[in-house]
């Protein structure tokens, strides 16, 4: 039985003081929760929020990093410099990487091997645009992001991986996936998964659903057998918002 994954993304939002307010109150409210939990606060607010969860059951998260391990790559930050906050999680590939940075497929496999080679999960998004889906090829995108950005990765590794199906066109805009729709996907990378690595490490892989996950689409999403968690941007910003999806049963 695959365990709920249960993510917040607060992307650019929140200074360290406010990150550490929320965070305090997610480890209270979260203490019991049955799920697998994790918080992404910015890079400035890693250290101070680093401290708030260490011993809680919230891992703590990074939005990004680097393709190398250190250089002369003015304004990013590595995975050694993750590491030493005591970061366990990194997003990669979210499609705000993608498309507004144009991070491709390529580069966001170099980050995933580096993660994985120093010990990091990693939660790689894939997702298609509006365009792509009205055009039905929804399932060819995901196929693509899911074997590129997973290239090279051992069956070992993988077990370190995470996969977050996130359609672009439901980011932030209120609009979800039906549970049927992103099941249906769920189940479509799941098979590509299988393709690659074989049936077990399918069956143990999380995939977790986000686009405007909130407490009251939360439950139907999850109740999808090829749904796994979420990854959850707006909804995470708020203890109240975000601890009603993170302990649904
Ligand atoms: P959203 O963001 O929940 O605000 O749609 C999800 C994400 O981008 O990870």
């Amino acid at each position: 039985m695959r365990k709920y994954f249960i993510a917040g993304n607060w992307k650019m939002h929140k200074t360290a003081s406010e990150a550490v307010a929320l965070a305090t109150d997610l480890v209270k409210e979260l203490k019991a929760g049955p799920h697998k939990y994790m918080i992404a606060p910015s890079f400035t607010a890693l250290d101070a929020v680093s401290k708030v969860v260490k011993g809680s059951n919230i891992l703590l998260g990074a939005q990004n990093m680097s393709t190398d391990e250190q250089g002369a790559h003015t304004g990013e930050v590595s995975v050694l410099q993750l590491k030493d906050l005591g970061v366990q999680v990194v997003i990669l590939g979210h499609s705000e990487r993608r498309h507004t940075y144009k991070e491709d497929d390529s580069m966001i496999n170099r980050k995933v091997k580096l993660a994985l080679s120093h010990g990091l999960e990693v939660i790689l998004c894939v997702g298609e645009l509006l365009e792509e889906r009205e055009a039905g090829k929804a399932e060819k995108v995901c196929e693509e992001q899911t074997r590129l950005g997973l290239a090279g990765v051992s069956l070992e590794d993988l077990k370190k991986v995470t996969i977050a199906y996130e359609p672009v066109w439901a980011i932030g805009t209120g609009k979800t996936a039906t549970p049927e729709d992103a099941d249906a996907i769920h189940a479509f990378i799941r098979k590509i998964v299988a393709d690659m690595y074989g049936a077990a490490a399918a069956e143990a892989m999380i995939i977790q659903y986000g686009g405007s996950m909130k407490a009251d689409n939360a439950a139907a999403l999850l109740a999808k057998a090829n749904i796994d968690g979420g990854l959850i941007g707006g909804a995470a910003l708020k203890a109240d918002t975000f601890a009603p999806i993170a302990l649904c049963k």
